[in-house]
């Protein structure tokens, strides 16, 4: 892979800015995985050990894990010998004492020689109309799970899944304007605060997110330079 192509991105952006989508069209592109907490969580909570049971007792009740645990279980999923030749990271980190723990355990001593230092920080910016609109409009199907969205994607025969035929669509309970608005304002309170502090340090690229899929991985693709 070319010297200069950035191969440790952290993927930020406000719920329903595409992040998710974006991150998983990188990782297959660059050849190396997107992580979220929530999957790290999940993965960790079908293990067997006494920190397994806590994660999963933690995810059951609803309750977040604590940034100790939280960087911690990161740092276990980043040095596997899997991710070294890179990671993005998806939603992570959520705030600031988690991106200043992150980047301690980054540049320990115990993994000087990695270069593990994060590259890039790209912040997909959409306004809160455009994700509020994206969000509530959406739906899937209820046997293959294809998304589609009431104004931008039916199927191409009305009430048809294209995929595979099925009829019956289902909504995501918590796709609601109220639980978008209060997630679009938890992100501005908790998250944000996390933008100055990597663009103190040089590696924030601000990308606009609004558009079709592919024309804002085009975008990310030259930035990060694949
Ligand atoms: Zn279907």
């Amino acid at each position: 892979m070319p010297e200069e192509m950035k191969r440790n991105i952290v993927l930020m952006g406000a719920p329903g800015s595409g992040k998710g989508t974006q991150g998983a069209i990188l990782s297959e592109k660059l050849g190396i995985k997107a992580f979220s907490m929530g999957d790290i969580l999940r993965n960790v909570a079908t293990g067997e050990t006494k920190e397994a049971k806590k994660v999963k007792a933690l995810i059951d009740k609803g309750n977040m894990v604590p940034d100790k645990l939280a960087i911690r279980l990161m740092e276990q999923e980043l040095f596997k010998p899997e991710n070294q030749k890179g990671f993005i990271l998806d939603g992570f980190p959520r705030e600031l004492s988690q991106a200043k723990a992150l980047d301690k355990a980054l540049n320990s001593r115990k993994y000087a020689k990695l270069h593990m230092d994060i590259d890039l920080v790209l912040l997909l910016q959409v306004p809160d109309d455009y994700v509020i609109e994206r969000i509530i409009g959406r739906y899937q199907c209820a046997k293959c799970k294809s998304l589609y969205h009431e104004k931008y994607k039916h199927p191409q025969v009305f009430g048809i899944c294209d995929e595979c035929g099925g009829k019956e669509f289902t909504r995501r309970a918590d796709d609601t304007y109220e639980t978008v608005v209060s997630r679009l304002r938890t992100f501005r309170r908790v998250t944000a605060p996390v933008i100055p502090y990597y663009e103190m340090k040089g590696l924030l690229v601000c990308v606009d997110g609004t558009g079709p899929i592919d024309v804002v991985s085009e975008k990310i693709r030259k930035i990060v330079g694949y």
